[in-house]
């Protein structure tokens, strides 16, 4: 068993490091943050499209390790639809799982980042977009995004 998900984890990062999902731009955004983590050298651009209280659109763009990149991607994907709440209920459940190891709380595909918890220096390569996704929807709430 152990097996199998060190290979749905190898192949899922993979896959998405080489080819990231709304790795772009957004031109219309209506938040921004960057996250940086000079740990591993992870540098990135997460934008959001909000409509109402609801993320209609979600990019990032930047360079960082496989597991940044895909972690990004993934996260990009996971909050395209979701509200604003939903988001943040995302965001801690992802932590609780690459932390605590807490399992259940975000969709399976995210699930494949449950090893990085047995290495702390990859947990920040991991949360880094998320933390650029929650700094963005914060100053959005402060009137300063965009
Ligand atoms: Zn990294």
């Amino acid at each position: 068993m152990k097996s199998d998900l060190d290979e749905l984890y190898q192949s899922v990062i993979l896959d998405h490091n080489r080819a990231p999902r709304n790795f772009r731009k957004l031109e219309d955004a209506s938040a921004h943050a960057e996250g940086r983590n000079p740990l591993c050298g992870d540098v990135y651009e997460v934008w959001l499209k909000l409509e109402g209280d609801r993320i209609v659109d979600a990019s990032f763009q930047g360079q960082g390790c496989a597991i940044s990149k895909a972690s990004a991607s993934l996260m990009t994907q996971s909050v395209k639809g979701k509200t604003v709440t939903e988001a943040r209920a995302l965001f801690d459940g992802f932590h609780a799982l690459v932390t605590e190891g807490e399992a259940g709380r975000v969709p399976a595909k995210l699930e494949v980042f449950q090893g990085v918890r047995a290495f702390p220096i990859r947990v920040k390569c991991a949360t880094l977009s998320w933390h650029a996704m929650k700094a963005a929807l914060e100053q959005r709430d402060r009137g300063i995004g965009g």
